[in-house]
């Protein structure tokens, strides 16, 4: 995860799910056997599950190639003018967006990120819980709207590099992908020039040159954060953000107007999210079916194996529908897609659909999270200026040390950088009200002071899958509307706790390079600080890919090994979790397989 200026908010490990009763409805759960199911007369081409970052691309590529995709999202439909609280003002709403009745004052705000955030989002819902293993720790954030977690997301872009395609070549541990850098890069070409990211070439290893964005100029604390980088020997680059800013805009988008409040959405769809940019385009065409409030529940397959249709609960009526279809694709999301596949039983799969390797739900990951944040003196009351942009960092700092041999942990991570002089929300001089002395005036001086003089710096690193790590049925707990939820079970290595010491002891350096004073750290080295499993929502890998159907869910063009009519298009297919933010990824790989799909239809293969 990635937040542009919205502060981060925690939630709450555990699900508050029904408790299943014997026919596997919970107490308030949608009744099953009341359903009238209904399957659809026509049987279009491709249903496509989910409408995000995978299921988004998928869409629209398929149907500007003229083929009748039938899209299932189980959110609303999204209207920006209406959804999105991009120019809004603070004052504006009632507490000024801390909630109904100013909770998040005082505590927790009952929104994950902010009142302003792009709808509809969070950690927990009645409707929809999950459970996580006795002892353990994992958070899982779900978007349910059009283009899903695409409206919040905070855009960062960046290319795998080749070495993450083959971790296992390189170090010995975890896995190869079956694919090369090279195979991908085409489809990294189309998804940049499509989407649109900003960047520059740089001919760093770590970060492979784009087809970019001209990026915008660095905010005065990301010039001190590079020059304190220029002394260590460590790279700060123009950052790479999914976001329109050339000035003759792309595909009708035009550029950003740099109100610096992505995370909000973007009205002008100047930034990229599946909804605006893929979507509602897609829907033009006149190709799409588009059916919001649609619960995937299972896939239906005949006597071969196929699947012939997805069942779905329709929220707003309760009713149960099935959609038939000749080839189906997968894009709830990693975990999403997982429990589908597992909740798909029948005599012919009792462990769940594609699951002959048992491997579905297995290597699970996130990201590995650390930050650190520093009070930096010779900012203090600086002269005010302008420092609107894009709604995120205008630079980052990509991994610098892949070659290096005496690190005491493998693979990398990059570091994000904030600061600066964002509108402030309620109670955000909490913290010098806790440090000045006095109230009126000299409180207000030091406030005056203190703000825009911190910068945060937190690392984004790779995970190694372990087998402690992964997500499978609850068999004791289901859903509102009766369907089997997942179980998660979450265990950093001591690869990313080592990680994580390491990502302290550079911020550390950084920092007090500028000149910095640390902000309280927590210590890695007793498990502090890194982040709780889920909650950099970069969860991938659970319907990986690979040349071995005994070892892998998925081919090389995230196809089923063992159905051929079904894809899989989102992070599900991942082999790895390289230290880079998964989207582009999963929009570029998302491109390929719906072309790849295509061409096997047209063969009449599948
Ligand atoms: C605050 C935040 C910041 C982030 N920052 C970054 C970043 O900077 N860079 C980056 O690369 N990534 C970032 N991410 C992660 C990014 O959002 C995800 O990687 C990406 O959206 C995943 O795309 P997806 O298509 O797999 O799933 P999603 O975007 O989650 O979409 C899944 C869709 O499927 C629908 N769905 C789920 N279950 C069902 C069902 N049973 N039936 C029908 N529909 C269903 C959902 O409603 C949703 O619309 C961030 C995420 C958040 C929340
Ligand atoms: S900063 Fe730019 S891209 Fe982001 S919401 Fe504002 S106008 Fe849109």
């Amino acid at each position: 995860m990635t937040l542009p200026s919205i502060p981060l908010g925690t939630g709450i490990a555990y699900g508050t799910g029904c408790r299943a009763n014997a026919d596997g409805n919970g107490a308030r759960a949608y009744n099953r056997s009341m359903a009238q199911v209904s399957p659809s007369r026509t049987v279009y081409d491709v249903v496509i599950i989910g409408s995000g970052a995978g299921g988004g691309t998928v869409t629209k590529v398929l149907a500007d190639m003229g083929i009748n995709v039938a899209l299932l999202e189980a959110g609303n439909m999204l209207d920006p003018a209406k959804d999105y609280k991009e120019h809004m003002w603070p004052w504006q709403v009632d507490h000024r967006g801390v909630g109904p009745h100013a909770e998040g004052y005082f505590g927790k705000s009952p929104y994950p990120f902010g009142y302003f955030s792009a709808p509809f989002g969070f950690w927990q819902h009645e409707d929809e819980p999950y459970t996580v293993a006795p002892g353990e720790k994992f958070e899982w954030y779900r978007s349910r709207i059009l283009g899903g977690r695409t409206n919040h997301y905070g855009r960062f872009s960046f290319r795998f590099a080749d070495y993450d395609f083959k971790p296992y070549s390189t170090d010995g541990l975890g896995t190869d992908w079956p694919v090369s850098y090279e195979d991908i890069a085409p489809w990294y070409d189309k998804a940049e020039s499509f989407i649109g990211v900003t960047g520059s070439k740089e001919n760093i290893p770590s970060a492979p040159n784009g087809i970019f964005q001209p990026p915008p100029p660095p905010r005065v604390h990301e010039v001190l954060v590079k020059r304190a980088c220029d002394k260590l020997n460590i790279p700060c680059i123009p950052n790479r953000m999914a976001v329109v800013t050339s000035p003759h805009g792309l595909n009708g988008r035009p550029p950003c107007h740099y109100c610096g409040q992505c995370g909000r959405g973007c009205v002008t769809a100047s930034n990229y999210s599946s909804s605006q940019v893929q979507v509602l385009p897609a829907l033009k065409t006149g190709r799409v079916k588009l059916i919001t409030n649609a619960m995937a529940r299972e896939l239906i397959t005949d006597g071969n194996g196929r699947v012939t249709a997805v069942s779905y609960v329709d929220k707003k009526t309760r009713t149960e529908q099935q959609i038939r279809c000749r080839v189906v694709v997968l894009a709830a999301s990693a975990c999403e897609s997982a429990r589908l596949l597992l909740n798909s039983r029948a005599p012919s799969h009792p462990n769940g659909l594609a699951n002959g390797s048992g491997t579905v739900g297995r290597y699970l990951t996130d990201t590995v999270g650390y930050d650190l944040n520093a009070h930096i003196p010779s900012m203090a009351n600086m002269p005010r200026y302008d420092d609107d942009g894009m709604g995120g960092m205008h630079m980052y700092i990509p991994w610098w040390l892949q070659q290096e041999k005496n690190k005491d942990f493998p693979r990398g991570y990059h570091i994000e950088i904030g600061g600066g002089l964002p509108m402030p929300g309620i109670g955000e001089f909490h913290g010098t009200c806790t440090r000045a002395e006095g109230y009126g005036l000299p409180l207000k001086k030091a406030i005056y002071e203190e703000y825009g003089t911190w910068v945060g710096l937190a690392g984004r690193g790779e995970m190694i899958p372990n087998e402690r790590t992964w997500c499978e049925i609850d068999p004791d707990v289901v859903d509102r509307w009766g369907i089997p939820v997942l179980r998660f079970h979450f265990q950093w290595g001591e690869a990313e706790m080592k990680q994580a010491r390491h990502m302290y002891d550079t911020f550390k350096s950084i920092l007090e390079t500028m000149g910095g004073k640390v902000y309280e750290p927590y210590h890695p080295e007793v498990g502090e600080g890194i982040s709780i499993g889920g909650t950099i929502i970069h969860e991938v890998g659970t319907t990986r890919m690979g040349d071995d159907p005994k070892t892998s869910v998925l081919n090389k063009y995230s196809q089923a090994h063992e159905v051929k009519n079904l894809f899989v298009a989102d992070g599900g297919s991942f082999v790895s979790n390289s230290d880079k933010n998964p989207t582009l990824t999963i929009v570029a790989l998302a491109w390929r397989a719906a072309e790849y799909m295509a061409e096997e239809m047209r063969k009449g293969n599948v």
